[in-house]
Formats: C-alpha cells, structure tokens, sequence
C-alpha cells in the first residue's frame, strides 16, 4: 500500500517511523516532512491545505491512504474533497470530514455537541459583539478565574484565563468587539473554571466502534514549574500515572462512548483520531477540548507504546473493521523531551546546525522543525527534536531523554529540565 501523510512536525515524523515498520506499506510520501522523515520516507514540497497539488501526487503515486496530522486541512475539508471528487473518492483519508472537524474548529460547536451528548464539561454561554453586555452579566455571576475562549482557531492563543473581574470584562470587549483574534473571537465561550489536573486521552475511531490508546500528560509552558508562555508542547509522559483503571472506566463511560456514538447520532461519519483534552477535578474527568487529530508532542510517547502494525489499524478503520482488531499496549512508560530554538515561543533564528543526533543511543529521535542544508541536519522551526525514551517507569524513562539530550547541541537550545514535576 502506498501512504501519504499530511505535516511536517515531530507528530508525523512519529507516524512514518510507526508506518514504515510494517510490511505492508510499500512506498511512504510526506508533504512537506522534515529531515526526519527524509531518512525513511519521501518528502514531496506540498503544502497541507494545497489539495490540488495533493490530488496531483495522489494520482501520480497511486496513493491509497492519506493520514492527515494537523487540523487546518481537516477543518478546511480535506476528507470532504477526497469524497466529493470522482478520481479519489476510493482514498482512504484518515481524519474526520469537515463537519465533525467543526469539533475542534469551533469551540461553541464542541460544547453544544457535549452538551447535545450529557457529556461532562465546563458550564458556559456564548457572546457575540451584540450581546457584550450579556456577556459582562455573565462574568459578574461568576466567580474567578473567569476563562474565556476565543470560537474558533487562534494558533493555540485564543484561551485566556484572568482573575480579575474588570481585566476579564476588558478582554471581552478586546475578543468580541476590537477583533482581537480577527474572526476566531466573533464568538467567545466564557466557561466555569475548572480546578484539577489535566489530562489527555486518544481515540481511534472508524465511526463505530472505538479503541482508547493510551493516556498522556504534556507540557505546555516554556518555564520550570508551568511558567511563562504557552508552547505547542515541551514533552510529554504516557501513561499518566494518576490515570488508574477506575478512572479510565470513567472517562470511556461518561465520555469516549457517549461522544462516539454522538458523531454516529448527528450523522457526523468520523474515521480517525480524537483527542479529548481532560481535566480531573476531583475523582471525576470533565472535557475541555476535542481535537480532531493526534496531538504533538503526545503522538511521540502514545504511538511507540501501540504494538499493532499501524497500517493495518489504519485499513481497519477506513473499512469500518475496527471492531474485529485486538489493540495491543507495551506497559512501559514513555517519555518525550522536545529541544526547541533560542527565543521560542518568541522569535528565534533558523538553520542552527545540529549536533549529535548520531550519539544517541537507547531512545528515538524525531524531528520536528528541522530541514537539511548543504548536506548538514539544521534548526528550521521552533521545536526542533524530541527525544523519546522508554522505562518502567516515568522518572527512568526520563532520565534516559535528558542523558541523551545532553548529547545534542544547537546554538540557542534549550528544553525543560523538570517534566513530571507535578506526578
Ligand atoms: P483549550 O484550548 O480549550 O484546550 O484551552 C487551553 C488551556 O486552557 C487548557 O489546556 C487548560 O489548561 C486551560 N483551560 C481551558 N478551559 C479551562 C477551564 N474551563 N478551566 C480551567 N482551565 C481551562
């Protein structure tokens, strides 16, 4: 089977690694990839929202499956494109169509869905620029942090959490009617804060039958002990040790089963992964998002621990067979370890040679923002490589990440020393 996959971060570059084990696959494309997926894979310079190029090379490789690794295409309709057009409706595309990617595109669609659903959440009510005074109401009725969320894609910005009455009304107005996250706040979810730990867990899904992969934790913030600014992901560690059975059993039952089969009752077909970002709040998990994909840094620790040939996971479910597939789980921990530029999540400088990545031994490396100039393996990104390791538990498994990550250099690297420091 030839495969394509859409991306070029750590996620995919985790993904071809995963794919290219199996003796099904017999060429593998990634558009645009990385120097990473370079070694094993071919890397085709085509943007992710370019579905006529895509189309193109589809056609002229024989492509059979198309995974989709972020979300922009998904909420763009890339499935819905494959479907609608006659030479590629016999594609399989892993990732939901465009309806069902509304469920990470727009925030008040998610938590009308949970709500449609019983599904546990936050308490919330939308605003738009003509109910802003709405809106203050609301706020004044709350007690803080009070959490407003910008509707729809903000690049991971569009969530901002204050605890003062006035400075939250003050952003209100900001999001609803200055524009500040342009047409992503024209609708803004102002929710119920919710105390407690988070969490993530995965799911695959042929659209009817369901098999959770393992939980994870990542880390967000640049700084030691969760400061400063918000990352795309500084690490990640699978499984989540606070995650016990009967906590999980709690997640599938008030959660992955009512949203699964929420998608089949509003006739939303989803052939692909959910990722449900959790938060504990006592003993009892309530959801915050869903997102329409894998996550990355978390696809880096959850996909090494799957010990199922991934393609034939992926054929089962683009023909609807998931339920005849054992999923089989390593118990070890994984833990992840992202190096990013100088400068991030601000500015930083590109094309850093680097170093060491042939010293590394007992742990994977997957690339994330990395091209190849002049023959040499360069920065080109702001999260550059992570570095997963496995142990029988998590504080070995990390401390196998960090001694490897001493190994690497780059001008301006720099990674986050305490991952774990909150289990
Ligand atoms: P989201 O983009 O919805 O995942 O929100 C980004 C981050 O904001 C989450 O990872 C949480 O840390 C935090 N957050 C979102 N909603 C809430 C909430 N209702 N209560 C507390 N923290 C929240």
């Amino acid at each position: 089977m030839n495969i394509l996959i859409l991306g070029s971060g750590g996620r995919e570059h985790t993904f071809a690694w995963k794919l290219s084990q199996s003796n099904k696959l017999s060429k593998l494309f990634v558009a645009p990839g990385n120097a990473g997926t370079a070694e094993i894979a071919i890397n085709v310079p085509i943007g992710v929202n370019d579905f006529e190029a895509i189309k193109k090379l589809v056609l002229k490789e024989s492509i059979e499956l198309v995974l989709v690794g972020p979300e922009d295409p998904l909420v763009n309709g890339i499935h819905d494109f494959f479907l609608n057009d006659k030479e590629l409706n016999n594609v399989a595309v892993i990732g939901p169509e465009k309806l069902a990617a509304t469920l990470e595109g727009s925030k008040e669609f998610a938590k009308e869905f949970m709500m449609r659903h019983q599904i546990p959440t936050a308490q919330y009510k939308s605003f738009t620029s003509d109910t802003v005074n709405q809106g203050f109401k609301f706020l004044e009725e709350l007690n803080p942090p009070y959490v407003l969320k910008a509707d729809g894609l903000a690049a991971g910005k569009g969530v901002i959490i204050l605890n003062d009455l006035n400075e939250a009304k003050i952003e209100l107005k900001a999001m609803l009617v200055d524009k500040k996250f342009g047409s992503a706040s024209a609708t803004v979810v102002i929710e119920e804060f919710l105390d407690g730990i988070e969490l993530s867990v995965f799911v695959l899904t042929d659209g009817d039958s369901y098999k959770v992969l393992p939980t994870a934790k990542d880390y967000k913030r640049i700084g030691e002990g969760d400061t400063g600014l918000n990352t795309g992901g500084m690490g990640a560690i699978s499984p989540v040790p606070f995650a016990s059975k009967e906590f999980m059993d709690k997640i599938e039952h008030r959660i992955v089963k009512p949203t699964v089969e929420g998608l089949k009752k509003d006739k939303m077909p989803y052939k692909g992964f959910i990722f449900i970002g959790l938060i504990k709040v006592g003993e009892d998990p309530k959801v915050i998002e869903y997102n329409v994909r894998m996550g990355d840094p978390e696809t880096e620790v959850v996909l090494p621990r799957i010990k199922n040939d991934l393609v034939e996971l992926l054929q089962a479910v683009a023909n609807e067979k998931l339920s005849e597939v054992e999923l089989q789980l390593d118990d070890r921990t994984a833990t992840t370890v992202m190096t990013v530029s100088g400068g991030y999540p601000g500015s930083y400088e590109k094309e850093k040679e680097i170093k060491g990545i042939e010293s590394i031994e007992d742990s994977l490396v997957f690339h994330a923002g990395t091209t190849i100039k002049n023959g040499k393996v360069v920065t080109n990104g702001g999260r550059v490589l992570a570095i997963t390791s496995f142990g029988s538990d998590f504080k070995s498994a990390l401390s196998k990440s960090y001694h490897n990550v001493e190994k690497l250099s780059f001008e301006g690297m720099n990674y986050r020393k305490d991952l774990g420091f909150d289990l």
